[in-house]
């Protein structure tokens, strides 16, 4: 059985995101560890972590993800901007590793102004400071594949294995897929054998193994748009049979899977739950 959750939100404690995930049937759960808009982060007590812990044991949740900052970009030309990035990162593990959640997703970076070349090349060099930096923690960095918009890396399979092979340490770092951004960035997953195409070419760059989280997400955007959009699984342009793949992947049953779509109600149902009741409606 596929590993199913939801991004949920920590207002009021962040036990209360692990609460929320039980509470529309998740078996994990993603959160911010800090505003995602903000650069700066309010200090956690040892009670968060605690109280965090507790709520995934009582409620019998078996994964959590931490989501990096949006303000973070290790692809800056700016020497600042990078290096704040690359502080900002680092504390975003250390909170995680507080909190006792294993792995922390990150969008790779823009280029901006400069080429994609030397973009990969910033990302390289921010991670192989970041990696030393928190080379005593247990959480560990994500790159998440992104639909490729105006200058972001990461979007070709191949970027992603260019990142991990620059660094000291790949053991230390993983990929988290997103279903809409891949499809948004030309990956088709609509059949049988186009999904394992795709399967074969993260197989062929960064490797299966690196994969340690997945957010099911459908399109609101046209398959190959390049447009970052997410829509409710089955309601947007991707359909239902990419969703069906996934979640009947043996390969990928051990994996934790979360929902990042929009919140909400629809004809009294909440949107999580639904969405989760469609995914398991597809597990064989
Ligand atoms: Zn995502
Ligand atoms: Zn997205």
């Amino acid at each position: 059985m596929p590993i199913l959750g939801a991004h949920m939100s920590v207002a009021g404690g962040y036990w209360k995101a692990v609460e929320a995930a039980s509470k529309v049937g998740c078996d994990c759960v993603q959160v911010f560890t800090k505003n995602n808009n903000q650069w700066r982060a309010k200090e956690m007590t040892p009670q968060d972590g605690e109280l965090f812990q507790e709520a995934m044991q009582r409620l019998h949740l078996v994964g959590s993800l931490s989501h990096a900052s949006y303000l973070i970009n290790l692809a800056s030309p700016k020497p600042d901007l990078r290096q704040k990035s690359v502080d900002a990162l680092v504390v975003e593990l250390e909170r995680a590793n507080f909190l006792g959640i294993p792995n922390v997703v990150f969008h790779p970076g823009s280029h901006t102004t400069s080429t994609p070349q030397d973009g990969l090349s910033a990302i390289i060099d921010s991670l192989i400071e970041v990696l030393e930096r928190t080379q005593d923690l247990t959480t560990t960095p994500l790159l998440e594949n992104t639909a490729g918009q105006g200058s972001n890396l990461g979007w070709q399979f191949e970027q992603l294995a260019t990142m991990i092979e620059g660094v000291r340490t790949p053991d230390r770092i993983g990929v988290c897929i997103d279903t809409c951004h891949a499809f948004a960035a030309g990956y088709s997953m609509g059949t049988e054998s186009d999904y394992e195409m795709t399967i074969s070419e993260m197989s062929g760059t960064f490797g299966l193994d690196k994969i340690k989280a997945f957010h099911l997400n459908d399109s609101k955007k046209p398959f190959a748009s390049r447009k970052d959009r997410h829509e409710h699984i089955g309601l947007g342009e991707m359909g239902l049979e990419p969703f069906r793949q996934i979640v009947n992947d043996e390969r990928f049953a051990a994996i934790p899977m979360y929902l990042e779509t929009e919140k909400g109600e629809l004809d009294g149902r909440d949107m999580d739950e639904m969405n989760l009741e469609q995914l398991r409606s597809l597990i064989d």
